[in-house]
């Protein structure tokens, strides 16, 4: 199969920078608000940040991944002193919780980088975060071109048959427009 450069774009996190100032959030739920900027909902966002305030702990985390079960992961860790359930740390929307998922539909968020045509120079939310928790890097890597027609059309099926055909239209309208926007 033909290998072929593709540019990868994470989002690195310095989490003990972080203040808890929900800008990240604020900026990413305008952005993708429909049409772009017309309104403001931190449960929209595709970046949440876990808080406790008594105990100083800050940590943004990015939408990855649907779930489509719950996991077993109830652990505890203590990372310099500070403790940090394990849900804290996942990037999916999962049934035991309700982050990560638009808060009318119940559909899964994901991150998409702030993607758009033209493209930005970083993300918004590494735009705004001021104390420079998210700090936005590129690199290059040699990958397996692959595109799978079957499991597009499984993918699609598997999200028609869980949120019926008008919920998943609609998605796909919002996501087209918020591109074009
Ligand atoms: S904008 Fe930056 S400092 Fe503010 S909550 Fe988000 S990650 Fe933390
Ligand atoms: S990169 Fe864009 S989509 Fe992802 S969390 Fe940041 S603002 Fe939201």
């Amino acid at each position: 199969m033909a290998k072929i450069k593709k540019i990868i774009k994470t989002i690195r996190i310095e989490a003990d920078k972080c203040n808890g100032c929900r800008a990240c959030e604020i900026i990413c739920s305008a952005y993708h608000a429909e049409p772009k900027y017309s309104s403001v909902n931190p449960a929209r966002a595709r970046i949440q940040v876990m808080s406790y305030r008594l105990k100083n702990i800050w940590l943004p985390v990015f939408a990855g991944e649907h779930a489509a079960a719950e996991c077993m992961g109830r652990n505890t860790y203590v990372i310099d002193g500070k403790e940090y359930p394990e849900c804290d740390f996942c990037r999916a929307a999962c049934p035991s919780r309700d982050t990560f998922k638009e808060p009318d539909s119940g559909l899964p968020l994901k991150c998409d980088m702030c993607e758009s045509d033209p493209p930005l120079a970083v993300p918004k939310c590494v735009e705004k975060c001021l104390n420079k928790v998210l700090v936005y890097e590129e690199r290059e890597e040699e990958v397996e071109e692959e595109i799978r027609p079957e499991d597009v059309h499984i993918g699609l099926q598997a999200m028609i048959d869980k949120y019926g055909l008008q919920k998943v239209t609609d998605t796909f309208s919002r996501f087209n427009a918020a591109k074009r926007g």
